[in-house]
């Protein structure tokens, strides 16, 4: 019998060197507390609100993803074949957090397993993260993302130990007022600074439209035909 596949989402035409493993934070502990706290990024979470609204269909692959990450070790068997080419660009955590250091563990099998790609994620589990700092693999960088909206400038600009850079969200009221170099264009396929750059500092606006589709989020778009059938 085969493993449950792993649902990979890609960009399509030109930008196809970028790709996403995504999962859901609507089931997640410490993604639904951090976005009940006022003036956390998670409060404004895009994903959230996306999987909530127009992009529910996503929301079993998302769950589905969750639950093959958090359980027992991943093999071949959980990719469907092909599922990346040499010299791609991967997000891990397009949407979504790390949930526990089981789940931190499978994303560093994923680019062992892979040693052709560049592996990117996203994450603000430093209390997961920081204990395994050791088991990164090489092709595998990591972006930390700070939790508040409009950070100070010593939390903005500190890159933890083991992480290739930082990334920030401002409020545009903020951003004016304090002269913030606002630097995410929110088009990673275009940019992809923070899939090949070192010692970065990101600095991103809020938001201010549901559903600006042209952006960092929702440029990835779900594969259904690598979605397993159960
Ligand atoms: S648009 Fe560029 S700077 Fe912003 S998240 Fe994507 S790669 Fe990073």
């Amino acid at each position: 019998m085969s493993s449950t596949k792993l649902t990979i989402s890609t960009l399509s035409g030109k930008l196809l060197h970028v790709s996403a493993i995504s999962t859901n934070p609507l089931i997640n502990d410490y993604c639904n507390k951090m976005a009940a706290l006022d003036g956390t990024t998670c409060s404004i979470c895009y994903a959230r609100r996306y999987l909530s609204t127009f992009r529910k269909n996503a929301v079993p692959a998302y769950t589905r993803n969750t639950k093959i990450l958090l359980t027992g070790k991943l093999t071949e068997d959980n990719f469907k074949k092909n599922s990346f080419f040499v010299g791609q660009h991967v997000r891990f955590l397009a949407y979504g957090e790390l949930v526990n250091a089981t789940m931190f563990k499978n994303f560093c099998k994923i680019a062992e397993m892979h040693p052709y790609i560049t592996a990117t994620m996203w994450t603000k589990r430093l209390d997961i993260v920081e204990p395994l700092i050791q088991e990164v693999p090489e092709n595998m960088r990591l972006i930390y993302s700070t939790l508040m909206i409009d950070p100070p400038e010593d939390v903005a600009t500190t890159i933890p130990e083991g992480f290739t850079g930082v990334f920030n969200v401002y409020s545009n009221e903020y951003a004016v007022k304090h002269g913030v170099d606002i630097n995410c264009s929110g088009s990673c396929a275009t940019c992809l600074k923070c899939y090949t750059q070192d010692n970065i500092v990101v600095r991103e606006l809020i938001k201010q439209k549901l559903g600006n589709e042209n952006r960092r989020y929702t440029d990835v778009k779900t594969r259904q035909d690598v979605m397993p059938l159960e």
